[in-house]
């Protein structure tokens, strides 16, 4: 059996981006930029003013300057500035010729075409052509992540088609004699389908549409017509132990994937299994919801980052216990449902109530896995893996 480093080793080695494409500005929202992106111009494009008030030359002193004229924002400057001269200028407008220094119009008088300076400030109030960006600068490097800040850049360099790393086409086949849909009421026997809903969730928080989601009985002919499919990543939920009703791994291998993996030291989710044909990757992953959830975060996440050029985000932090339920040193690698929260300005964690790795309804509230295992301090603090990256 395989520690989860060498899962997520295996993991990383065997999958690389899917291949750009070219999107639009409303769609690049969380995607992954595949080619960098340069400053199509100076920005700012010429000398502006940071305040509304009055430019006056550089090499004035304070006193009283007649006022020739008035630079609103988006006007270019009709004259140039002479010694004893002041324009009227406002935030954002292009300083004209002549011009070398703002003053804020609360420190100015104005009597007529006359305005008073008593003094100066240090700060000229200029930002100089260039001076955030210059034409063919590297504004956002390949890999970037686009978030709101950086579609705003995007924007400001007029790049509104920029490349971006294809997201996985990723599909999932819930198998299951048992399962119903979440609208039904179960029967005897029967159970509703929670990790359809739980993985698309998953997905989307991570940028990704789950493109296709089929609940199937346990029947290795479903699996066998879904694989010829084109996609990216299977998920397949259930049948991933050795039960006789358990086909995944078996039905992979029939199917030309090769299994690199079928049992991690993890728990819960010690059955998972993961195996590549050629561009494709899949997993069959215990079918329990909380096996799930943290087979999610710990090693299907790291796929999806892989497909989608998106940065690793394993972050764990050793943060001190703030209550919660006790937790018993393992021999067993245990990812332990827990709430990560704020307090006195740090990040404490509170391991949550779980007693089986069915108790769907434990996770409520849950943003961290606190790691459990024989090297666990028992020092009253924790490993703790963030499911958010930073
Ligand atoms: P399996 O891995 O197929 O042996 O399933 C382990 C446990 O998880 C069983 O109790 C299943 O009923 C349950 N299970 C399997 N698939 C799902 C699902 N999609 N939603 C909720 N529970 C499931
Ligand atoms: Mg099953």
């Amino acid at each position: 059996m395989i520690s989860i480093e060498e899962a997520r080793r295996i993991i990383r080695s065997h999958l690389r981006e899917t291949g750009s494409i070219e999107t639009n500005l409303s769609d690049a929202a969380g995607a992954v930029l595949a080619d960098p992106v340069m400053s199509d111009g100076d920005y700012p494009s010429g000398d502006r003013s940071t305040m509304d008030g009055y430019v006056i030359r550089a090499d004035e002193t304070p006193g009283s300057f007649r006022v020739t004229g008035e630079v609103p924002a988006g006007a270019v400057p009709d004259r140039s500035l002479a010694l004893g001269e002041a324009m009227r200028i406002f935030t954002g407008a292009l300083i004209p010729e002549g011009g070398g220094r703002v003053v804020m119009q609360e420190e100015t008088r104005r009597e007529g075409d006359i305005v008073h300076i008593d003094r100066f400030q240090e700060n000229r109030f200029i930002r100089p052509r260039g001076s955030e960006a210059k034409t063919g600068d590297v504004v956002l490097p390949a890999g970037t992540v686009l978030g709101p800040a950086e579609i705003a850049i995007l924007a400001q360099a007029g790049a509104v088609r920029p490349r971006v790393v294809r997201r996985p086409v990723v599909r999932h086949l819930a198998t299951g004699n048992e399962l119903v849909a979440p609208e039904e009421m179960p029967g005897p026997g029967q159970i509703r389908d929670t990790n359809s809903s739980l993985l698309a969730a998953l997905l989307k928080g991570q940028g990704v549409l789950l493109t296709d989601s089929t609940r199937v009985a346990d029947d290795p002919s479903s699996l066998t017509k879904i694989a010829e499919g084109n996609w990216d990543l299977l998920l397949v939920s259930g049948g991933a132990s050795v039960g006789d009703y358990d086909f995944g791994a078996e039905t992979l291998r029939r199917l030309g994937f090769t299994i690199h993996f079928d049992r991690v030291n993890l728990r819960p989710g010690k059955p998972l299994t993961f195996a590549t044909r050629g561009n494709q990757a899949a997993f069959v992953i215990p079918g329990n919801p909380v096996s799930h959830f943290v087979c999610y975060h710990v090693a299907i996440r790291l796929a999806v980052e892989s497909l989608a050029g998106q940065p690793e985000s394993w972050n764990l932090l050793t943060l001190p216990f703030d209550g919660g339920e006790p937790v018993k040193p393992d021999p067993r690698d245990t990812f332990w449902p827990a709430r990560v929260s704020v307090r006195n300005g740090g990040l404490v964690v509170a391991p949550v109530r779980w007693s089986t790795s069915g108790d769907t309804f434990s996770l409520a509230g849950t943003n961290a896995l606190a790691r459990v295992n024989a090297n666990s301090p028992a020092n009253g603090s924790i490993q703790t893996l963030l499911l958010h990256p930073l």
